[in-house]
């Protein structure tokens, strides 16, 4: 059994061995499926509810 992952600014799935684990100094584990997810969540700081290219847009 692979277990999926999510990434963790557009909820869309990530295929096992790929996409990008960031760990925080806390000790949470982000995943993103790609480096655009990455940027706009850690660098732009955008809302994934706001992004209209995300899984969760539009979404409460
Ligand atoms: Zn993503």
């Amino acid at each position: 059994m692979v277990k999926k992952q999510v990434c963790s600014f557009c909820r869309d799935e990530i295929e096992y061995g790929r996409g990008l684990m960031r760990i925080n100094n806390d000790g949470s584990i982000l995943m993103f499926c790609s480096n655009k997810c990455k940027k706009a969540m850690l660098v732009q700081k955008k809302n994934p509810r706001r992004t209209r290219w995300t899984k969760i847009y539009g979404t409460q």
